[in-house]
């Protein structure tokens, strides 16, 4: 079908020098890579040069909210109660809690924080499924601190051409001044970054005064000092070597994309063969190829990676649109449509090289499994939130002795049994049992109501342990009989329940 396509447009050509503009369109194919380079190369200082258009600005934003929530967020207040920390996320270590505005988790409920691992994965996975590597090209924090840093570094050391002139010379007094600016900018933003950190794991006012007059625990300065020296090494040094070397993501969003995903794309079939712009009007008047890239390389210059895009697919690339704006830039300066560089796929190259239309195709079955599972999860996890009980009761057999013989003849076992409150006011329980006949509870060190049950109290948003024994004197064997254990509030009548086993003499 293409080699009769590109015959009828050969055949053609000799009529008009548009027709055969096609006809050398269509077999036109992207350059090949250079296959004989070094298997190692050292590394090449990037200077990307500053750029403006639609990506550009969509990232500026993305930076700006991003860095906000980050070192905003310990800060925004959330009442919970008299009993309670009133900031909106905390991660509270010593009473084992994470709160996350009106949602409080218990460390027994951390299959909340695996539910919202696996959304994460989904989510990023059907990003990748629709538009390759968005998640690196905007939102991973790698990319959003490098590209701060590098405003930083064109603020104070100039664009690309004047810091690469400065850096060629020899070094004046204005460049170490420069130099030493851009540093002691950078180790600010990345001891901000780790002072923002610690904020996550403790009562944030609180905690800033407290590093201020070097009254917080060790361990806070400890992890400032930690967050410091990675963010400022990662986004002021490693930059793009992290995501070409150290970041696992590239690996696996190669396997899991697919031909239909949109990508950064070099348009080849509008820009090859590539021509100067004094030439280009001259080739095709005469009716021979000249493609749109006038091979200028600002694609190449704005690229925080270094990559030309118009080689194909690479590992490097970050997807973060920055070569579209150049590109667009450019061609909006010769007169040109924009678009020689953008999302796209190369299924739509070759489809435009047979003169057939592009096209996108968002609902696949990828994309409609990563939406489904989406919405599964979210809707398992809204619904054990919104269902999720404020008591709790756990209880646990004694291992050993599993059964103990009293004088009179009875057996007794013996549990811990724990009491989750997670109101956060006191409330008070009994303790009850169902069990097999003949069977007595009995706790230690708790009151007892008028009908003989132990009563327990439990602080605000606490637990409470208490021993039980529960002692069977009868002629059957109850040997692994079930038991239940009850927990009631005595105020409002709430119950929970907790199965366990008796075990008899026999066993052992
Ligand atoms: S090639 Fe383009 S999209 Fe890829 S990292 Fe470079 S500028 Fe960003
Ligand atoms: S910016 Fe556009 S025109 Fe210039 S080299 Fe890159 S692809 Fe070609």
């Amino acid at each position: 079908m293409r080699a009769a396509t590109t015959m009828a447009l050969k055949q053609a050509a000799a009529q008009t020098p548009e027709l055969a503009r096609l006809a050398a369109a269509a077999e036109v194919k992207r350059p090949p890579p250079d296959d004989d380079g070094p298997l190692y190369a050292p590394r090449r200082k990037i200077y990307p040069q500053s750029v403006h258009g639609t990506f550009r600005s969509i990232k500026w934003a993305l930076l700006v909210v991003t860095l906000g929530v980050y070192y905003l967020l310990p800060f925004v207040r959330w009442y919970r109660g008299p009993n309670a920390p009133d900031q909106a996320v905390l991660l509270d270590f010593p009473t084992r809690r994470f709160y996350f505005f009106f949602i409080e988790i218990w460390p027994q409920e951390v299959y909340y924080i695996t539910g919202l691992l696996i959304l994460a994965a989904m989510v990023l996975f059907l990003m990748n499924a629709v538009a390759g590597r968005v998640w690196c090209g905007y939102l991973c924090p790698q990319t959003v601190w490098t590209d701060l840093y590098f405003a930083i570094e064109r603020l104070v050391e100039g664009d690309r051409r004047e810091h690469m002139q400065r850096d060629r010379k020899k070094w004046t007094a204005d460049t170490w001044a420069r130099k030493g600016v851009k540093h002691f900018l950078w180790l600010l933003v990345a001891w901000w970054t780790g002072g923002a950190w610690v904020l996550y794991f403790a009562d944030a006012p609180t905690l800033v005064k407290e590093l201020a007059t070097f009254q917080a625990p060790f361990v806070a300065y400890a992890f400032i000092g930690i967050l410091t020296f990675t963010t400022y090494t990662l986004a002021g040094h490693m930059r793009e070597q992290v995501c070409v070397y150290m970041c696992p993501w590239p690996r696996i969003q190669a396997a899991l994309t697919d031909e239909y995903a949109l990508n950064v794309t070099y348009r080849y079939d509008r820009g090859e063969p590539r021509c100067a712009v004094s030439k280009t009007k001259e080739l095709r008047a005469q009716g021979r190829p000249a493609g749109d890239c006038t091979n200028c390389k600002q694609c190449i210059r704005v690229c925080p990676t270094g990559v030309d895009i118009r080689a194909g697919a690479d590992l490097a690339c970050i997807q973060c649109g920055l070569c579209i704006d150049a590109c667009d830039a450019m061609m909006k300066k010769l007169g040109r449509a924009p678009g020689l560089i953008g999302y796209d796929t190369d299924i739509n190259i070759k489809r435009r090289q047979e003169g057939k239309p592009s096209f996108v195709k968002f609902v696949r079955g990828r994309t409609v499994l990563y939406a489904a599972l989406i919405v599964v999860a979210g809707a398992v996890m809204l619904y054990s939130l919104a269902t999720r009980h404020d008591l709790a009761l756990a209880v646990i057999h004694d291992r050993n002795p599993l059964a103990v013989l009293l004088k009179d003849g009875s057996v007794r076992n013996g549990y811990t049994v724990r009491i989750i409150n997670k109101r956060l006011q006191q409330r008070e329980f009994t303790l009850s049992i169902a069990g097999p006949p003949d069977t007595k509870l009995a706790t230690l060190g708790t009151e007892r109501d008028a009908d003989g049950r132990a009563v327990i109290e439990v602080g605000p948003d606490q637990t409470r342990e208490v021993r039980a024994t529960v002692t069977h004197k009868g002629p059957d064997d109850v040997s692994m009989a079930p038991i239940t254990f009850y927990a009631t509030d005595t105020a409002s009548g709430e119950r929970t329940s907790a199965e366990d086993h008796f075990h008899g003499l026999e066993e052992h």
